[in-house]
């Protein structure tokens, strides 16, 4: 705290790791000798800069720009970028020192990053977003590059603005190389790359299930937000015969207890990313169902609960609320969406809980494939990489039970999934000596 002050979210996200680590790293003193947690809280680089540019009416607007490249010892800085009016350096290495341990936990050689900027996309023309973009990525270059950092999307950042930062990046270096994740798919984007999130968090969901020889199928499941997690999680519940009840934004959820259905989803979709709208407008078409505003969903009664939208949005109440209703699996898609108090909650509770590194860790494991293809300049179908995609998370799911089982038989996924990424990350460390 001496250290980084003014930083809750960053200290929150240490605080739980080293909670999860401290027991293992005091049976295993080399970690000690080595200061690893010392020099792994630590960001190797941080950049932050002025994104100058102009709007449609010719005024000139600044922003700020973030790359907080936290960790490289097992492979180039990889993960997202964030556009929202609310993020803060604090924010940034919450989500890159989160980053180290989730690509730890892939198998795949990425290290661990975030960035992005304080502008909001909401309420901009698509020709403002692409002239932001372009000032963005002609500081950001410097910075990045497909042995050295490959960022990808996160919130506010999806296909469109991955596709200008490639472009001008392209632009300025004269060089068509993998530096982005997540491009289209005709200029080396990986197929199932946009569902791999979602889709992973709920190959998660399944394998946690499967433990307690349960499935999803006839599931009741409240998902948050309606972005790319939150629509291809429901997708990949629906197909697997799960009925999802809810969605919601930053504004407030819908509640339709028929369902969202195929049909429904594709409506979600076209209000979310064809005119770029808010959930309230699902209502409009499917008026059995109902729209509260300024709420979370996390009063309706449900078996499964994957918050898929931002930090801190499922505290100690939520939790109580879905535990009262007899909520019995959460998983988060997001990244660090269940506040502590939450996380105990659950845990006391015996509610099978998944942290984001390890729920959606399936989005950067495909960014990581994404990676190879582009290295091989190759493109594989989409059933070969949803195969590679659930075994990762499949290998995932058995990292943690390795490492998270309690003496009474239960598995504390947060304490597997923080051993096991930390365990990777710190011999590597070691190896590579004092850098
Ligand atoms: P999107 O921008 O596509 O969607 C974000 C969703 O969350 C929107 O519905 C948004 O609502 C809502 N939201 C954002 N901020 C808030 C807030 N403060 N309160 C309530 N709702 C909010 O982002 P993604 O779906 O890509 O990301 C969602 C989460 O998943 C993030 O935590 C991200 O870090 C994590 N994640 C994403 C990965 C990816 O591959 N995309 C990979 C791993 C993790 P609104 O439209 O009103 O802003």
């Amino acid at each position: 705290i001496r250290k980084n002050p003014h930083e809750p979210e960053f200290h929150q996200a240490v605080q739980e790791v080293v909670e999860s680590v401290a027991p293992y790293i005091l049976e295993n003193p080399i970690y000690i000798k080595h200061k690893i947690l010392e020099r792994m809280t630590e960001p190797e680089r941080v950049v932050s800069f002025r994104i100058p540019w102009l709007d449609d009416q010719g005024e000139i607007q600044i922003n700020k720009g973030y790359r907080v490249q936290m960790n490289s010892s097992i492979g180039p800085y990889k993960g997202g970028l964030r556009f929202h009016p609310s993020v803060t350096q604090s924010v940034f290495k919450f989500l890159a020192f989160e980053q180290v341990l989730k690509n730890g936990l892939t198998s795949l050689p990425m290290g661990g990053a975030k960035g992005g900027s304080d502008f909001n996309p909401k309420g901009k023309t698509d020709f403002e977003v692409m002239k932001f973009c372009q000032s963005f990525v002609t500081e950001l270059q410097r910075h990045v590059g497909s042995f050295t950092d490959v960022p990808a999307g996160d919130i506010g950042v999806g296909g469109r603005e991955i596709g200008y930062m490639f472009g001008q990046y392209k632009r300025l270096t004269n060089r068509f190389v993998g530096v982005f994740t997540g491009k289209g798919a005709e200029f080396g984007g990986s197929l199932l790359r946009p569902e791999a999130t979602g889709y992973g968090a709920v190959y998660f969901t399944q394998e946690m299930l499967n433990t307690q020889d349960d499935s999803i199928k006839g599931k009741t499941v409240a998902i948050s937000g309606s972005g790319n997690v939150a629509q291809f999680a429901t997708e990949k519940v629906i197909e697997l015969g799960g009925k999802v009840v809810t969605l919601s934004d930053s504004s407030g959820y819908i509640y339709d207890s028929e369902g969202i259905d195929t049909a429904k989803l594709e409506h979600i979709k076209l209000i979310k990313n064809g005119y770029r709208g808010r959930i309230s407008q699902y209502v409009d078409e499917y008026p059995n169902a109902t729209y509260h505003p300024q709420e979370k969903p996390w009063g309706v009664k449900c078996d499964i609960a994957l918050p898929c939208a931002t930090q801190n949005e499922l505290n100690g109440d939520s939790a109580k609320l879905l535990i009262d209703n007899g909520c019995k699996c959460v998983a988060e898609g997001a990244n660090m969406p269940c506040t502590p108090e939450a996380v105990n909650l659950f845990h006391e509770h015996k509610v099978l809980f998944a942290p984001g590194k390890a729920a959606n860790a399936g989005g950067v494991a495909t960014s990581g494939l994404e990676m190879t293809q582009n290295s091989m300049r190759i493109s594989w179908t989409r059933e070969k990489v949803d195969d590679k995609l659930k075994t990762i998370m499949q290998n995932i799911h058995s990292s943690c039970v390795k490492h998270g089982r309690e003496p009474d038989g239960s598995i504390n996924y947060v304490k597997g999934a923080n051993i096991c990424g930390f365990i990777k990350v710190a011999n590597a460390m070691i190896t590579q000596g004092v850098v």
